[in-house]
């Protein structure tokens, strides 16, 4: 599959499919300024990968220089950063050397910061290897760090030139890891695609299990659905921030569990996103029903739906993290609710009391 992300003069295709890797060399040849390449990888996806991204670039007569960071979300900091733009200019990258992300989101977000700022910005691809990178963070253009004081709070908006999601890659992506992932896929059908939702719910058990066709089409249609949003408002001015849909909730979960291997941040976005139809719900917004159907299938595939019960969760502690949120403005919170499955929408006007009676009950529940 062959998408476009509609950006004027800044556009790119996202192509979609398997063995794209090898290709990677003559995929990236239209987009290129010079002869070189520098590639990003971690240390668990290099071993993997690597080889086979270099090679296609030796056959493309692309050369290149590569390093390797620490895999995980500790990388995406100050330090890391000065490193790898150092490493950077270690091997004389230019303004027309072509930055490459192989890896997850972490080494996504990370490099796509590094090449924004490299002399000013260079230009970069995106070989996505997670699910969750493949059909959320590897398109749009946001890159950036996080500091003491949150996640990601120091960044760059810097479009990538190509985006290749290599679906085979996620063969080798731990099951834990493709479920967080999948939580961003059902996000797109909660968004705006009551159809896709539906598709899912008979399909997303193959989705997670592998199968190729599956894999290739709900890739495609959250890639689509992305792109779309993007297109019409990048900058996050209005409707782009309808994909915070279950962020809001799901960054207090991620603040208060020190956002570490105890939620990750699929799973923090699979029960803010139930959390938000619950309080929809409450509010009388959307059909009680709706939030049952949403928790049902996450539950049919597997995805945590309720807090542990080893940690004490506090509600007023909740609300805090929340509030430390980038979402806010003048104080007030931008909620993403529902009026149902594809139906969200966006609105500062939330009773503070409603918050508070749902975060209660979903703690209890
Ligand atoms: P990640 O990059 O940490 O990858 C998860 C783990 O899987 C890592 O240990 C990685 O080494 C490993 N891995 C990656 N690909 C693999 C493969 N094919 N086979 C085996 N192992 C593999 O995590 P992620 O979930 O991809 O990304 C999370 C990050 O993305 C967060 O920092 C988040 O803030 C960011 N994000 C950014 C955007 C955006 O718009 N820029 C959107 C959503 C999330
Ligand atoms: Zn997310």
């Amino acid at each position: 599959d062959r998408l476009h992300m509609e950006l004027g003069d800044r556009g790119y295709d996202i192509l979609i499919g398997s063995g794209l890797l090898d290709q990677t060399g003559a995929l990236m040849a239209p987009v290129m300024r010079g002869k070189r390449a520098f590639v990003v990888t971690d240390d668990q996806v290099g071993p993997v990968y690597l080889d086979r991204v270099l090679a296609s670039l030796d056959k493309a007569g692309i050369a290149h220089d590569h390093t390797q960071i620490t895999h995980g979300e500790h990388s995406k900091d100050f330090a890391h950063l000065e490193a790898l733009v150092e490493s950077m200019l270690d091997a004389r990258c230019e303004r027309s050397t072509m930055i490459i992300a192989l890896g997850g989101g972490v080494v996504g977000d990370l490099t796509g910061f590094a090449a924004a700022i490299l002399q000013r910005g260079v230009d970069f691809v995106q070989i996505p290897t997670t699910l969750l990178a493949q059909v959320d963070s590897s398109v749009g253009g946001k890159t950036g760090i996080n500091t003491k004081k949150g996640k990601n709070l120091v960044g760059a908006f810097h479009q990538p030139r190509l985006v290749l999601a290599d679906i085979s890659v996620l063969d080798t992506l731990p099951r834990r890891q493709v479920l967080a992932g999948y939580a961003e896929v059902v996000k797109y059908g909660c968004i705006d695609d009551a159809d896709f939702f539906t598709w899912l719910e008979a399909n997303g058990d193959k989705v997670i299990d592998g199968d190729v066709a599956a894999r290739r089409y709900a890739v495609a249609i959250s890639c689509r659905a992305k792109a779309r949003i993007v297109a019409a408002d990048e900058r996050e001015g209005g409707i782009r921030a309808l994909l915070n849909l279950g962020h809001t909730f799901g960054h207090a979960l991620e603040a208060e569990t020190g956002y570490g291997d105890e939620i990750l941040h699929g799973e923090a976005v699979a029960l803010g996103m139930i959390m938000a139809f619950r309080l929809s719900a409450r509010m009388g917004l959307a059909p009680v029903a709706d939030a049952d159907r949403l928790e049902g299938h996450l539950a049919a595939m597997g995805m945590p739906t309720r807090l542990s019960k080893q940690r004490h969760w506090n509600v007023e502690r909740l609300v805090h993290h929340m509030a430390g949120d980038k979402k806010v403005k003048d104080g007030k919170i931008t909620f993403v609710l529902a009026r149902g499955i594809g139906k969200s929408f966006l609105t500062p006007e939330v009773p503070q009391q409603a918050v508070h009676d749902m975060l209660a009950e979903f703690i209890g529940a």
